[in-house]
Order: structure tokens, then C-alpha cells, then sequence
């Protein structure tokens, strides 16, 4: 029976934990640093918006738990805001199928439950790299799905694939209640993406947290710029409290709607940043064993397009298929390799749109965002785009393709 270890208990490690409990022969064993009561009382991680592919994969393996009571997200939408602070587009496309954010405190924690109720062996343990080392030999797999933390260092760079040295955003989010309704489209909830040209981006996010459906507002600020300013690890009411400041300068139509909201809970708010990166899928240990690095461990995204999460539940899928396929033969460094270059098939696609967002819109996407606010039909496209970014490079991501696309529509 072959024996997994996976590390990481965040959507990609329990995802894959979960679902492989659902065939009989694997021995599971998770590692998590964390108790589920410790995540629950935990700070925000993310803002993990999942959109419909990837919302499915939970499904699938019967992990929506929260799914009725989770507000849909049936569109996304942008705005941007001129030099005056006024409104200079605004428009919303529907998504085909509703997109959810559970909070990942609610979600990690309840999964970390559920694998133990499962049968799966999970071990509280913050897991060093000498800890791996002795470790590995004992398991006929190890993936290590331990998201941004220290364990990346077992996995090389691959600086090709990885244009980025720095931070492209200073991230800082809140999580409230009190937002008022939307007045453009009342009757359903949109992600919101506010565009404010050379300083950054301000995300309005519908989530379902601890205390039940809330938004979430998230800035991504130019690094050096008027947004990056949460450094100081202001006490979190103070946070909120700057970035309304920042949404009633930058975006009044925003602060509107945002003058009586409080934060759902004294942990509600998070500020930091990451460098984008593609890592060698196969680590090696000091003994000689080798390890499969997992989602956020080989493929980061800046979190401007939404994607970490989504990748992270398709490269445990993917992950997934790829182990049950390999039945009883080793999970040697060539499986290795195989089964992350059949992720990376997919998630090429959105590590080269995500870092093209990064960067200030060339003229064919000011053409297609443009477009969009009179011609429903291409916001439709970019909004779909979010829950398969592949389809991007066949009209969004190509001057010639865009306008050949935008002359037919
Ligand atoms: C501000 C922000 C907003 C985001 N918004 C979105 C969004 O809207 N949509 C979206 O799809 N994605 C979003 N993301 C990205 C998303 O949160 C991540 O990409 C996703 O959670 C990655 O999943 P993972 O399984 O790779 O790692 P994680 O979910 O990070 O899980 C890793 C787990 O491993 C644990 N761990 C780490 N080190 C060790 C260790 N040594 N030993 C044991 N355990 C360890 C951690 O505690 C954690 O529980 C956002 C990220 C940020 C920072």
C-alpha cells in the first residue's frame, strides 16, 4: 500500500489528502503546523476567490461544504479611476457559473477535521527540512505543499520561467461587514476590480468568514507608491481605518458604499507581499530522497488575477490523477517530473497572463477593456477568463489576436 506524506495543510495538501482517502490502498498522512482551532483563531490568509473549474474539483470529492450558505459571485467587474478621482469606466461581465470565497480559516480548519474523520493520519508539526530528511525514507511519496514558507529553499528557482526578483505588489486587505449594496447591478454580486492607473488596484471581494458572508477589500499597491503604506503592521482597526482613507481619495464610488462597514473579527486584516515564481517541481534532501513540490511551492502568482487557489485545487487534482495513474510503480524523480509538467500545462497559462497583468496595460488590452463597457460580449470573455485563464492567449494577451477578435464581435 503505498504510504503519501503530503506537508501543508492548505487547499492544495488537504485537497489532495481528502480526495486520495476516497480510493482504497494509500495510506495518508498529513502534516499541518497548525491545530484546526489554531487556523480558526488564526489570522486571514488570503482573499481566495474560486472560480467555477475549480470550485467543481471541491465538489467532485464532496468537499463544498459551505457552498449553500457562500454568497455567489455571479459576475466580475471593472472600473477605472481618472487622474480626478472620478469614475472613467465601469462595467461588469457575468460569469456562466457563480465563483465563491469561503474564508480559508473556515475552510482549512473544517477540512483538517473531516481527513482525520476520514481515516487520513495527521501529525501537528512544523516541519524543518532536517525533519524531511529523515523523514522522507519512511514514505514512498512526499509532496510538499507548504505554500510560500521556508520549505521553497529544496526547490530551485527557475529564473527562464520567473521574469520577477521583487515584489510587483504591497498586498493589504480587510475583511467587513456594512457594505452597502452595489448600486450599479443591486441584484448580484460581482468581484470588483478597480483599476487606479500607476498606483495599484483596490479588489472588493463577496466571502463567506467566521462570521457569515462579508466583503472583502483588498488593495495591491505599486511598491514605493501612495498604497504601500501598511509596513508598520498598523493594529488592525487603524488598518481599516487607512485603507477607507485610501478608497475615499483614490475611489469615492467605492468609499460610498463603504462609510459604515466595522471588521469581522480582530484578526480580519493582513498585509505583506510575495515575489512571483516557477521552481523545480523535484526537490532533493540531503539523503538523497526526492520530494514533489505542490502549487504555491513551484508555481507563486502575485495575486492580482485571483489564481493561487485556483491553481492550487487543479494541481491537486491534477496531482490526483496523476498518482492513481502511476498505480503500484515507484513515484521516482521521473514521475516526479511527469506529473508536475502535466499541471504545468495548464498553469503556464496563467503564470504568463497573471505576470503580464503586473504590468502597466499595453494599448490592445486598454482597446479590449474599452470595448467591454459598450460590447457585453467581451467583458463576458474576460470574466470567464478567470476560471480558465488558458483561453487568454487566444484573443487577450496578443496584439494581432485582439484585434482580429474585437473586429468580429
Ligand atoms: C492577499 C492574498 C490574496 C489572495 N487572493 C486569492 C484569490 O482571491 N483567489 C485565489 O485563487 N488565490 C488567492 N490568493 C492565493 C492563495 O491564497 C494561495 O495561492 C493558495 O492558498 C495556495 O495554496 P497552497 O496549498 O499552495 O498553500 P497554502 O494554502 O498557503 O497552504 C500551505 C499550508 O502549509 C502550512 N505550512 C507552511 N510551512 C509549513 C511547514 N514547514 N510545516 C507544516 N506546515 C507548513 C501553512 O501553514 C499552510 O497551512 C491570495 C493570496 C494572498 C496572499
Amino acid at each position: 500500500m503505498p504510504k503519501i506524506l503530503i506537508v501543508g495543510a492548505g487547499q492544495s495538501g488537504l485537497q489532495l489528502g481528502l480526495s486520495l482517502l476516497e480510493h482504497d490502498g494509500y495510506e495518508v498522512t498529513v502534516m499541518s503546523a497548525r491545530t484546526p482551532d489554531e487556523i480558526r483563531a488564526g489570522r486571514v490568509m488570503s482573499t481566495q476567490c474560486m472560480f467555477h473549474l475549480a470550485l467543481q474539483h471541491e465538489r467532485d470529492h464532496g468537499l463544498n461544504f459551505w457552498e449553500a450558505e457562500t454568497v455567489k459571485v455571479e459576475g466580475l467587474g471593472v472600473s477605472i479611476a481618472a487622474p480626478d478621482s472620478s469614475r472613467a469606466l465601469d462595467w461588469v461581465g457575468k460569469l456562466d457559473n457563480y465563483a465563491q470565497s469561503v474564508d480559508q480559516r473556515v475552510k482549512m480548519a473544517g477540512w483538517l477535521e473531516k481527513f482525520e474523520e476520514r481515516g487520513g493520519k495527521l501529525i501537528i508539526h512544523g516541519v524543518t527540512t532536517s525533519d524531511l530528511n529523515s523523514l522522507a525514507g519512511m514514505y514512498d511519496l512526499v509532496v510538499v505543499a507548504a505554500g510560500k514558507g521556508e520549505l521553497v529553499q529544496l526547490f530551485d528557482r527557475i529564473p527562464e520561467l520567473s521574469p520577477y526578483t521583487q515584489p510587483q505588489r504591497a498586498l493589504s486587505l480587510a475583511y467587513v461587514h456594512g457594505l452597502k449594496p452595489r448600486p450599479e447591478h443591486p441584484d448580484f454580486s460581482a468581484v470588483r476590480f478597480n483599476i487606479i492607473p500607476g498606483i495599484g488596484e483596490l479588489f472588493i471581494i463577496p466571502a463567506y468568514t467566521l462570521s457569515g458572508n462579508c466583503e472583502i477589500l483588498f488593495f495591491e499597491g505599486i511598491p514605493g507608491g501612495p498604497l504601500d503604506v501598511f509596513t508598520d503592521n498598523p493594529h488592525p482597526q487603524e488598518h481599516l481605518d487607512r485603507i477607507l482613507a485610501l478608497m475615499k481619495q483614490y475611489l469615492p464610488w467605492e468609499y460610498d458604499r463603504a462609510t459604515e462597514v466595522e471588521l469581522t473579527d480582530a484578526r480580519a486584516t493582513l498585509a505583506g507581499g510575495y515575489t512571483p515564481v516557477v521552481r523545480n517541481a523535484v526537490g532533493e534532501l540531503p539523503s538523497g530522497h526526492a520530494v514533489l513540490g505542490m502549487a504555491d511551492v513551484v508555481v507563486a502568482n502575485d495575486p492580482i488575477t485571483g489564481q493561487g487557489s485556483n491553481n492550487a485545487s487543479k494541481c491537486a487534482a491534477s496531482y490526483l490523477d496523476s498518482i492513481l495513474e502511476n498505480g503500484d510503480k515507484p513515484f521516482d524523480r521521473q514521475w516526479m517530473k511527469s506529473a508536475f509538467d502535466t499541471y504545468w500545462e495548464y498553469a503556464q497559462h496563467v503564470t504568463i497572463w497573471t505576470n503580464a497583468m503586473l504590468q502597466p496595460p499595453p494599448p490592445h488590452v486598454l482597446e479590449i477593456i474599452g470595448t467591454a463597457g459598450v460590447k457585453p460580449e467581451v467583458a463576458r470573455r474576460f470574466a470567464n477568463g478567470f476560471q480558465d485563464p488558458s483561453d487568454f492567449q487566444h484573443w487577450f494577451l496578443d496584439p494581432e489576436k485582439a484585434a482580429a477578435y474585437l473586429a468580429g464581435v
